[in-house]
């Protein structure tokens, strides 16, 4: 154990809080497919029958899933599992899309350890959903987000910070609900409630999992030497949350999601103490748009080529600019955008003003003021998927508008700060920690300070 510091509270808190085992995943590998084909690189137990190694292809049919191997063709009842004969089978599902919705997006053919189950979308489509352990699950998870040459502490801290996030997915079901703020038309967030077949997908909505393809040692070897090991808050594990670089404040849990915020996660400053000029409170305009056009000290904003390139992988650093970043929108795609995304007809935006914001500054509300009408709109992802094509880099921005004509901006430029949701780890701001000598205890202990650690299993 690679937890240095962090033992005692390891060894008084692991008999209270063990799961006993570790689980098995459920993780949706490919999107609802009418035809899925597949390749058994071993030998795998269908029904009371064994298939491979080679191609089969599976259909959903009236009454089950219809598959079909070399050896036989069998219709069976939904869901269909393909066990491997030998503990370290693997199958294949070819030009597997990855980075959905993305710009980064491609198919790729990828290689799953563990159990294949084909399970019926209805009657027209199927999806494959591979059966992991959630340890092997987690070496492919943190090659895929993070670089294998991070500094070792910093692929600890993403595997103990990713292994509480799924055991808290698979806890029981928090509550979601949260009434619609008066006023506000749009009121969406985006969690993993939307999965019905399965635990978990494989894409940035949950965590990136690309099964054996991208497994990489560095990275294998983080996962071992935490192995089970998870952070609790008062009882409970913490449904721990991690974002590409919080923009120098972790943001609060309500900004992006519904429902009461867990415990054990809270907005922390991802920065040693501030000088005094940098005001604290985000949450008002007073505090947010110098803080926010401002480039603050953070361990988050470093520039130094050589720990970026080492803590991010090469897809996630063709972007530049992310702790202060930019975006110039001409009123006619500003415009557009908006209407295209709502059908709410308001025309010619005069304006965007941020109702609420988060402690990181990001707008969980925000109002867009249009020559025909206004729309407020939330929460931080929903106002980042209607100001972009896809996804704008995140909700912390100021507006402001370019040269008027007629009452009307001609243009409005988003200063904005920060990557993602920005709750949790600010995995930016832990790498750089961690090449400055910090452990893996130090690193979640800064952005998990109610937290402990302690052995799941
Ligand atoms: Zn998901
Ligand atoms: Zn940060």
């Amino acid at each position: 154990m690679t937890l240095r510091g962090m033992s005692s509270s390891l060894d008084s808190a692991a008999d209270s809080l063990s799961i006993g085992a570790e689980p098995v995943l459920r993780v949706g590998v490919s999107p609802p497919l009418p035809v899925l084909r597949f390749f058994l690189a071993g030998r795998y137990a269908l029904a009371d029958v064994t298939v491979g190694p080679g191609w089969c292809r599976a259909e959903p049919g009236d009454q089950g899933v219809v598959v079909a191997c070399e050896e036989t063709s069998r219709l069976l009842p939904s869901p269909v599992i393909l066990t491997p004969c030998r503990q370290a089978g693997t199958f294949v599902i070819p030009a597997v899309p990855v980075g959905a919705g993305f710009h980064w997006n491609h198919r790729e053919d990828l290689t799953y350890p563990g159990s294949l189950e084909l399970v019926a979308a209805g009657s027209r489509a199927l999806v494959g959903v591979n059966r992991v352990g959630l340890e092997d699950y987690l070496e492919s998870v943190i090659s895929s987000e993070m670089n294998p040459c991070a500094p070792e502490p910093f692929l600890e801290a993403h595997a103990v910070v990713a292994r509480s996030w799924v055991l808290a997915q698979l806890g029981p079901p928090r509550s979601v609900e949260e009434a619609r703020p008066p006023g506000v038309d749009m009121w969406e967030w985006f969690d993993r409630r939307n999965h019905d077949l399965f635990d978990l997908c494989a894409d940035d909505h949950c965590q990136r999992y690309h099964g054996q393809s991208r497994k990489l040692a560095a990275a294998s070897q983080a996962v071992r030497r935490t192995r089970g090991t998870a952070l609790y808050a008062k009882g409970a594990v913490v449904d721990a949350r991690f974002s590409k670089c919080c923009g120098g404040v972790t943001e609060d849990f309500t900004t992006a999601w519904g429902g009461p915020p867990p415990t054990g996660l809270t907005s922390v400053l991802d920065a040693s103490p501030l000088p005094p000029e940098w005001p604290h409170s985000l949450t008002v305009e007073a505090g947010a748009v110098p803080w926010i056009m401002g480039f603050p000290p953070a361990h988050c904003s470093i520039t130094d080529a050589g720990i970026l390139d080492r803590i991010l992988l090469p897809m996630d650093r063709a972007t530049e600019h992310f702790f202060r970043w930019r975006e110039e929108f001409s009123q006619e795609r500003l415009a557009s955008l908006i209407e295209a995304k709502t059908g709410a007809g308001i025309g010619s935006v005069k304006g965007l003003k941020a109702l609420r914001r988060g402690s990181s500054g990001r707008i969980e509300i925000l109002e867009i003021q249009g020559v025909r009408g206004v729309l407020r709109i939330g929460k931080e992802l929903a106002i980042r998927r209607l100001l972009s094509s896809s996804h704008l880099k995140s909700a912390a921005f100021v507006a402001m508008p370019g040269e008027m004509i007629g009452g009307i901006p001609r243009q409005i430029t988003l200063t904005g700060a920060g990557w993602g949701h920005g709750v949790g780890m600010c995995q930016i701001g832990a790498g750089a920690l961690a090449a400055g000598g910090a452990d893996c205890a130090a690193i979640l202990n800064h952005y998990f300070p109610e937290a402990e650690l302690a052995a799941a299993y």
